[in-house]
């Protein structure tokens, strides 16, 4: 079997061992295509994805600032993730979006442009965009329909919304890319959710080092577990993880214009 991790970050700095080892543990897994994010506090962070996708040919890299540090974003960092999105390995923009659980640190208002910036990024550069979406669900819509509907793909990373807000996406050309809480007890509509997308939308990812899979949960996530978040999306499917492999890799290489 051959897995694409569509959403991981290699060089987060909280890995128990080098990120060399890291890969390698995925290769074994049967991890052969990764997509390491950079984007999170800042143009340095991305900087280090790009130099991570550097040393690989089946790892690439986005850019752009997450929404928690979306009080980084100025012209200045704008324009350096600007000048990097034009890298051959960077494949799309991100991760972006709103998380209006993080609003004392990042408010609102602040969140919402730096999300205009960034959704014009992907539409200048024509590569996706990834969206981190938590607690605001019909204003990150809203405001993508308004600034992109048709002319940007974008990919809901690490999906936890309902049913509904799946069917929404996808309706809007979205990618759904379900992470490892789906093997979780208590894992609200992502079931359904995995059950439900799309065979040509369905990707899978770790976000790791965060949010590993049972029987992992609690520990450091990494690459090599997304075997255990395709096995449960097969069951809900009642497909095997073969195909799962399969398809998402498919999709994957496809939306990133990879492999
Ligand atoms: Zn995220
Ligand atoms: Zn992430």
């Amino acid at each position: 079997m051959t897995f694409f991790d569509s959403h991981c970050h290699l060089d987060e700095g909280s890995w128990a061992d080098p990120t060399e080892s890291v890969i390698a543990r995925a290769r074994a897994a049967g991890v052969r295509y990764l997509v390491t994010i950079g984007g999170n506090d800042g143009v340095d962070y991305a900087r280090a994805a790009v130099a991570r996708a550097e040393t690989d040919p089946e790892i690439w890299a986005t850019v752009g600032i997450h929404p928690c540090h979306a009080t980084l974003v100025n012209d200045e960092s704008f324009a350096a993730i600007e000048a990097l999105s034009s890298h051959p390995k960077v494949v799309a923009i991100g991760e972006s979006g709103l998380d209006y659980a993080w609003e004392k640190e990042a408010p609102r208002e602040v969140q919402v442009a730096a999300l205009r910036r960034f959704t014009q990024l992907a539409r200048r550069t024509r590569k996706p965009l990834v969206l981190h979406i938590r607690d605001a669900w019909d204003d990150c819509r809203r405001l993508f329909e308004e600034e992109a509907q048709g002319e940007v793909v974008p990919l809901v990373h690490c999906f936890t919304g309902t049913l509904d807000d799946a069917k929404a996406w996808v309706a809007l050309g979205a990618y759904i890319s379900i992470p490892g809480i789906v093997t979780f007890k208590n894992a609200g509509q992502i079931p359904e959710a995995a059950a439900w997308v799309p065979e040509d939308r369905l990707l899978v990812e770790t976000d790791s080092p965060w949010l590993a899979p049972i029987p992992f949960r609690g520990r450091k996530n990494e690459p090599a577990y997304i075997v255990h978040t395709a096995t449960r999306v097969a069951e809900l499917r009642g497909v095997s993880v073969e195909h799962i492999a399969r398809i998402t890799t498919e999709n994957a290489a496809r939306l990133y214009g990879v492999a």
